[in-house]
């Protein structure tokens, strides 16, 4: 069962200034295409072809996991962004937050530290467990969280491919960046399920 690249919910040029066009059309359609380009081939007539992307990327290693993870992540990633998104999260989101890190601010600043410090290529994720406690994590490469039995909830994607057209080297202007187009509701929900 062949796995397709979806159609993004927003026209390339709407995430601008944090995200351009043509990182749109290179890091969506090309390097995220590839990606499950890739999967598709690898997982082919094998015991995978039939699973889920979720359950691939708990089941593989190797070149599998590295690809199949690579396009959930870069699904998870593209799908939290829209041009007139929730700018704050509100609820039991921010509840937990506010109870885990002190503020929202503490927070996003937290969790830009963890992107600018991973050394490398590779995910900051916001992730929960059982009880809906948060962790902010950072992911060498494909890595997710739910490798480790937690939930992911948000994720910035560091690999250079995400931000070197739009902000040459500078890693941290770029995570500054994406807090203006990412949708809180998309964060909310998904940690309220
Ligand atoms: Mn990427």
């Amino acid at each position: 069962m062949k796995i397709d690249l979806p159609k993004l919910p927003y026209a390339p040029d709407a995430l601008m200034p944090a995200i351009s066009p043509l990182t749109i059309e290179k890091h969506y359609g090309v390097h995220t295409r590839n990606y499950i380009n890739t999967l598709n081939e690898l997982k082919a007539g094998t015991e995978f072809d039939d699973m889920g992307l979720d359950e691939i990327v708990r089941k593989s290693d190797g070149k599998l996991f590295n690809n199949a993870s690579q396009a959930w992540n870069h699904l998870f990633y593209f799908f939290q962004f829209s041009p007139d998104g929730i700018k704050e999260p509100s609820g039991k989101l921010r509840e937990a937050i506010d109870a885990q890190f002190g503020s929202l601010d503490e927070f996003k600043k937290k969790f830009e530290d963890a992107g600018k410090t991973l050394f490398g290529s590779g995910w900051v994720w916001l992730a929960d467990d059982a009880e809906g406690k948060l962790f902010i994590l950072q992911g060498k490469n494909a890595e997710n969280p739910m490798t480790k039995d937690l939930r992911p909830i948000m994720t910035f994607d560091v690999w250079e491919h995400a931000y070197y057209i739009d902000y040459f080297n500078r890693r941290d202007e770029y995570l500054h960046r994406l807090w203006d187009i990412l949708d809180w509701n998309v964060i909310e929900n998904r940690y309220a399920v």
